[in-house]
């Protein structure tokens, strides 16, 4: 299909989707548990954004890669978590589509609803049959769309774990491969940081999404002299946080997205009890039916400690301190991932220095969990390879000779 078309079809989606936001964020919520607040007003606009940033590259590859011949690899399998199912799915299938590819898309067993909400979408925006292609099911059918000799290329989001199995699956079979995988992100606040604004950063960083989040600010280091000016302010800001229905648009914290995912949780809160750092949670009601978890802190952990080591994929912070720079950086880089990090701070200086040492896809830098299409994604580390978003991620979807 001749580039302007595809522009045009990917341009479609784009409005389509911006039409039914409101019906795409109720099922995001009910599929998933986040709180409605979230999918109406991140999951779904920033999903579209994805489609109408990579409508207008379309018949501009040229312009991305100059003298450099460019051509579609063919087949991508996408296979996707259940964090953010619809953005996840508009990530992957909107570059993929505006450099000519085809897809077959696996969304993660739990959330399967909104990606079979866009596959009706697609039929409206008459995109051909064939050109994207849904398949639901569980880690078999994912393993699937791996070993297909006809598929080109895999873009996976998911565990590190199920990402070092394909990319032994792959190894040698030619197929281009990219990489989302898990992480721990250090949010670093100095002492001269304004550290209200930098409490709001940390709630936004650990209880977004539940915690639910690869690039969450599970850990947080901060500067010794302000450490218990912070831990006083965040403690007192849990309390006015509202755990509950996904669907009330007064909820902050919504629903843990399966029984085993809350299993993981609460496994890692009795790990950090036995590991002698110190439990803090909110005391907010919980309600009677369904997998719901307070938001947590821990104070005085150990940078050995498995909570301040493992990604545990949910509303729990660990906390330390730190005296130096040279500290909070050797710290901060110190566990097997590196997808993402904060830092909050009055001094340009600081950011600088830091943005070039943290071993990090993304640092933020007095703000926490900002995304948009026009930049790039990912990881160092086993927190994976190849970036999504912006020009970078054109280039996953390429033959580029
Ligand atoms: P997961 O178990 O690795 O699952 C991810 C996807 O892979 C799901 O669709 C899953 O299917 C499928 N899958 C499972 N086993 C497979 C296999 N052997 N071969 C092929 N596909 C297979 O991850 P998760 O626990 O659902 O999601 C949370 C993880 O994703 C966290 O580690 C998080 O950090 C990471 N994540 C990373 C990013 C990023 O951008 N770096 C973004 C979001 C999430 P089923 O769901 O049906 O099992
Ligand atoms: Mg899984």
């Amino acid at each position: 299909m001749p580039a302007a078309e595809r522009g045009k079809y990917v341009y479609r989606i784009a409005r389509l989707l911006q039409e039914k936001a409101r019906e795409f964020a109720v099922i995001e919520s009910m599929d998933g548990g986040k709180p409605i607040r979230e999918s109406r007003d991140f999951d779904i606009p920033v999903a579209a954004a994805h489609f109408f940033y990579y409508a207008g590259w379309a018949d501009k590859l040229g312009y991305a890669f100059p003298n450099r011949p460019v051509a579609p690899l063919g087949v991508a399998g996408q296979i996707i978590p259940w964090n953010f199912p619809l953005l996840m799915a508009a990530w992957k299938i909107a570059p993929a589509l505006a450099c000519g590819n085809t897809v077959v898309l696996k969304p993660a067993e739990t959330t399967p609803l909104t990606a079979l909400k866009l596959a009706e979408l697609l039929q409206e925006a008459e995109l051909p049959d064939g050109v994207v292609n849904i398949v639901t099911g569980a880690g078999a059918t994912g393993a699937a769309v791996v070993n297909d000799p006809d598929i080109n290329k895999i873009a996976f989001t998911g565990s590190t774990a199920v990402g070092k199995l394909i990319q032994r699956a792959t190894a040698g079979t030619g197929k281009k491969l990219t990489l989302e995988l898990g992480g721990k992100a250090p949010n670093i606040i100095f002492a001269d940081a304004t550290i209200d604004q930098a409490v709001e950063g940390i709630v936004n960083g650990i209880w977004f999404n539940q915690g639910h989040v690869c690039c969450a600010g599970s850990r947080l280091y901060v500067e010794e002299s302000v450490h218990d000016e912070v831990v006083r302010k965040l403690k007192h800001r849990m309390k006015s946080l509202v755990v509950g229905d996904p669907l009330d648009k007064n909820t902050d914290i919504g629903a843990i997205n399966s029984r085993e995912q809350l299993g993981t949780i609460n496994k890692y809160i009795k790990i950090g009890i036995n590991e002698g750092s110190e439990l803090y949670q909110s005391s907010c009601e919980l309600p009677s039916k369904g997998f719901w978890c307070r938001p947590t802190l821990f104070t005085n952990v150990a940078q050995s400690a498995r909570i301040a080591q493992e990604e545990i994929f949910g509303p729990v912070l660990a906390i330390q301190t730190f005296r130096t720079m040279d500290e909070v950086i050797q710290k901060a880089n110190n566990t097997p991932y590196g997808l993402s990090a904060g830092v909050w701070t009055d001094k340009g200086s600081k950011i600088f220095n830091l943005t070039t040492k943290l071993r990090a896809g993304v640092v933020w830098a007095n703000t926490f969990n900002k995304f948009d299409p026009t930049s790039p994604f990912g990881g160092y580390k086993e927190s994976g390879y190849g970036r999504e978003g912006g020009v970078h991620g054109l280039g996953a979807y390429l033959k580029l000779n």
